[in-house]
């Protein structure tokens, strides 16, 4: 057997959509885009959606919308996909690291204030592996302190926190359309905004700098981070299954839990009550990841050591004077974290084996 990691699903449905478009005249900046944005938008409860060519596209929009500068300082998580801050290097913007909260592995809100500097104008929150970040209390520390709120919502397409969906709690979010995310388009991505001017600024900046009047009116420095009629057209066909796509990943990570619960040295993913979480990944804590991980892979089964803390990458450390030590609970964590097989297809007998191996390979490892 060969379980893969992640796998996109793709429906016939999906592929005629796609199709359909290459049979129009109109490949890109056309109706699929507009239907794509307004059906975004609706979903997730916001005003303005504005499809992009990835989420890292996006994330740099809204660092350029709302126009943070060389060394302004943005306070975020070490515990993420490197996007989340390379966004920020782009326009040479300071990340300012803090630790993680081990409860749900996204930034502890309890230690931001402390991190908060004259220079400091925003926090950029991920909600990591589809768990929500505090954004109640996020919401409130910027408010006090005039910063503005990012949310990195890539992982987290369907995901509430208090009944509300993840992506519109800041003052802009963004998704994020990879194969391996709960929806794709091949690549793609979205920013999602109460705020009519970060709106605009952000559909200008990714068509070159375009105003709305004029073609060949640039406003700004923009670039091309259009995304096709054909991406779009996917991305239409995707999301109208999200619910469907919501549940069966819910279904998949209870049948994980009831088969990994009470196994010593293993710590199972955990969510708050309050919350109802789309599932990105299914990431246990495991003592001797590296040489579990390697075994699995032996055995077929695909696995992966989400995430490697992000202030540690050598460029980070050369940029910054990061260094171990710096941030404990997520570098732990990170020593211990391992994606396991996680697909909408994937089968109960997928799983099973997946289980199956993992306690065997336990078994077989010292010191375990
Ligand atoms: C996937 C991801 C991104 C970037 O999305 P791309 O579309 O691959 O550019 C950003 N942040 C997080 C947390 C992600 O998981």
């Amino acid at each position: 057997m060969n379980i893969p990691l992640a796998q996109p699903q793709i429906t016939s449905q999906d592929r005629q959509a796609v199709l359909k478009v290459l049979k129009t005249k109109q490949l890109s900046l056309g109706p699929k885009l507009v239907e794509f944005e307004k059906k975004m938008a609706d979903y997730i409860g916001v005003k303005y959606a504005i499809a992009v060519s990835s989420g890292t596209a996006g994330l740099h929009l809204i660092i350029r919308a709302l126009d943070l500068k060389k060394d302004d300082e943005v306070i975020t998580t070490p515990f993420s996909f490197i996007a989340s801050s390379n966004c920020l290097l782009y326009e040479q913007v300071k990340p300012v690291f803090i630790d993680i909260d081990p409860r749900d592995l996204n930034i502890d809100i309890a230690k931001i204030e402390s991190a908060i500097t004259p220079k400091t104008k925003a926090i950029l929150a991920v909600d990591i592996f589809g768990q929500p970040a505090r954004w109640l209390k996020l919401r409130q520390i910027a408010a006090k302190h005039h910063l503005a709120l990012i949310e990195d919502s890539a992982e987290a397409l369907g995901t509430e926190y208090q009944n509300k969906k993840c992506g519109g709690l800041g003052d802009a979010g963004v998704f994020a359309f990879y194969p391996n995310k709960q929806i794709t388009t091949g690549e793609g991505g979205m920013v999602v905004t109460n705020n009519k001017k970060i709106a605009e600024l952000c559909r200008g900046l990714r068509n070159q700098g375009r105003g709305t009047s004029h073609w060949l009116k640039h406003q700004h420095l923009g670039y091309n981070y259009r995304l096709s009629e054909l991406n779009c057209a996917l991305g239409i066909s995707q999301l109208s299954r999200i619910d469907q796509i919501v549940l069966r990943r819910q279904k998949i990570a209870t049948t994980y839990n009831q088969l990994l619960k009470n196994i010593p040295g293993i710590i199972l993913p955990n969510v708050a009550s309050t919350n109802k979480i789309s599932w990105f990944v299914y990431v246990v804590q495991i003592k001797n990841r590296d040489q579990i991980m390697a075994r699995l892979k032996q055995q077929g089964v695909q696995c992966n050591n989400y995430f490697p803390v992000i202030h540690l990458i050598p460029f980070y450390q050369k940029m910054f004077g990061y260094k171990k030590g710096d941030f404990p609970v997520a570098e732990t964590i990170s020593q211990k974290t391992l994606a396991l097989p996680f697909f909408n297809q994937i089968t109960q007998a997928q799983i099973k084996y997946v289980v199956q191996q993992l306690l065997s390979v336990i078994a077989r490892t010292p010191h375990f």
